[in-house]
């Protein structure tokens, strides 16, 4: 996992004062990290029958859909409000400052689908939760999650409620 480390850009102050920003885009941009991370996000879930990934706007939709191919399922985006046509269905969730909103478009899992979420990064954890939620609105059945980075610290792995395995590559 170094070599994968070593393509992570820390960025002190991003986005605002005080935060270290973890950039994935040089992971991306190499060939060869970019696939081992796919390589090394979908080996704990071999054989696990994952039906569909669903993977979180924005960086989520890049692992996701690559992580999907190589899972042999299918792909579905969970998306910021407003960006998909209706009808859709929506969970509100808490940021340290106000409020977000994910959106799926309704009937975009097959009742009992075997899902897999995916992020870039696990911070607060709040993100990852509402996934979930909105995984169990559209009635799939949550097999568990994957990020690239866990940012320890945030204990977003705290609100990781249940039993599926939540999986990280790097942890800061
Ligand atoms: P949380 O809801 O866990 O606090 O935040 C996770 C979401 O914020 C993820 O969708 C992730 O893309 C974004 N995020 C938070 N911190 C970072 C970071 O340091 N680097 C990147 N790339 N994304 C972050």
């Amino acid at each position: 996992m170094q070599d994968l480390a070593a393509l992570i850009r820390a960025v002190p102050d991003f986005p605002t004062p005080g935060v270290m920003f973890r950039d994935v885009t040089p992971l991306l941009a190499d060939a060869g990290g970019f696939a081992r991370s796919i390589d090394a996000l979908a080996e704990p879930w071999q054989g696990s029958g994952v039906q569909a990934v669903c993977g979180i706007e924005a960086r989520g939709f890049i692992f996701g859909a690559a992580l999907a191919q190589k899972l042999h399922a299918g792909f579905v985006p969970l998306r910021k409000p407003g960006k998909l046509p209706p009808p859709v269905v929506t969970v509100d969730y808490q940021l340290e400052y106000g409020s977000d909103r994910l959106e799926a478009q309704r009937g975009a899992l097959k009742l009992g689908e075997r899902v897999l979420l995916v992020d870039d990064v696990l911070a607060t954890g709040g993100t990852l939760a509402a996934a979930r939620a909105l995984v169990e609105q559209l009635g799939g059945e949550l097999v568990g999650a994957s990020v690239v980075i866990e940012l320890v610290a945030l204990h977003g792995r705290d609100r990781w409620l249940g039993s599926q395995q939540l999986h990280s590559l790097l942890r800061y």
